[in-house]
């Protein structure tokens, strides 16, 4: 008989298969609301997920800037697109710098006039395997949420008014859920007032993160009742996702034809360089769902969390 993980496992796969099969499904001309004129910002892009987010998106025929904190490397991932004959265009950022922010905020003013489509994708993760050690909680953190938050609020006044919406992606993880079985925050009144949408704001969760910070400091944090898998990721991501529900409430009421959707995901376990090469799904398969968001045709759903482009609890 086959045992639960078995079982799991190919569940996985099958839908992993029928992904694979949804992506091959072109969109047709009356679902096309994007053009060559479209423009998709994508942060960590030269490698990883984040470069298979912005190969898709440039396969599908938008123009892609394609970001990343070092020049070269990231240059060298624009060039390989470019060679395929895709409309990519290279621009340095990085989320935790703010003078870079906003240098490359000016300069896609000035040449694009804004943007329709923001991927946040750019993260990291110091621990491999069943390591969990602390040690860089606050660089983590720092990238992973407040990277993020900086972006999508520096990105938020350029993203270009549109009758289909404009967007926001963000690659967060199943690990920053904040009723998972096996990972979540002991506290069950703080795990209440971060589920509750009308609870949420910014000072909650920028306290989570930085009550967490503090105990990393003084040495209590074992004891905090933390998420113990990963736990300095797992809350930036449980961040991440709250940040999604709150901006989708705050954003809710702009008038049509100014419309802001931002919803986040999971990719899954992907082979990149964060799983040290161990997730099992291919890059392809992990940017699919940021992909299928960033261009769902008549897009209604706001401050939502999927997995294989199905929602799912955050
Ligand atoms: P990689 O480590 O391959 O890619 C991470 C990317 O983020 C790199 O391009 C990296 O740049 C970039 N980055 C890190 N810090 C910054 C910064 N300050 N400014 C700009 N870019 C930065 O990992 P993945 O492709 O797997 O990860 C992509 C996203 O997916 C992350 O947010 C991750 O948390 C998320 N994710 C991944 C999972 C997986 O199984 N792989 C599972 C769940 C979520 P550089 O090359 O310079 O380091």
């Amino acid at each position: 008989m086959m045992d639960k993980k078995e079982r799991a496992r190919e569940k996985r796969e099958m839908r992993r298969q029928e992904i694979s099969l949804l992506r091959t499904i072109p969109y047709s001309d009356h679902q096309r609301w994007w053009s060559s004129d479209t423009v998709a910002v994508v942060t960590g892009a030269n490698r990883g997920i984040g470069f298979e987010i912005a190969h898709q998106l440039a396969m599908h025929g938008l123009t892609v800037i394609l970001t990343s904190r070092e020049t070269g490397v990231g240059e060298e991932a624009a060039k390989v697109l470019q060679e395929g004959g895709l409309n990519v265009v290279f621009h340095q950022l990085d989320i935790v710098n703010p003078s870079s922010i906003e240098t490359f905020t000016e300069w896609i003013q000035q040449n694009y006039g804004g943007l329709d489509i923001l991927v946040n994708n750019a993260g990291i993760n110091i621990n491999i395997g069943s390591e969990n050690s602390v040690e860089h909680a606050e660089k983590v953190i720092e990238t992973n949420y407040f990277g993020t938050k900086s972006m999508i609020k520096a990105m938020i006044p350029l993203l270009r008014p549109s009758a289909s919406g404009a967007r926001i992606v963000s690659v967060t993880s199943r690990l920053g859920r904040l009723n998972g079985r096996r990972n979540r925050i002991g506290n069950i009144t703080l795990r209440a007032q971060l589920e509750d949408v009308d609870s949420l704001s910014e000072e909650l969760i920028d306290g989570t993160m930085n009550k967490f910070l503090e105990q990393v400091k003084d040495g209590t944090w074992e004891s905090g009742g933390w998420p113990q898998v990963y736990t300095d990721y797992s809350l930036s991501k449980l961040a991440v996702n709250a940040y999604t529900r709150l901006m989708a409430r705050i954003l809710s009421d702009r008038p049509e034809g100014h419309k802001i959707y931002i919803n986040c995901y999971c990719p899954g376990w992907v082979k990149t360089a964060m799983t040290g090469w161990a997730g099992h799904i291919p890059p392809e398969d992990g940017a699919d769902t940021a992909v299928w968001l960033a261009l769902l045709p008549e897009l209604s759903v706001n401050g939502k969390f999927f997995a294989e482009r199905r929602e799912i609890n955050f």
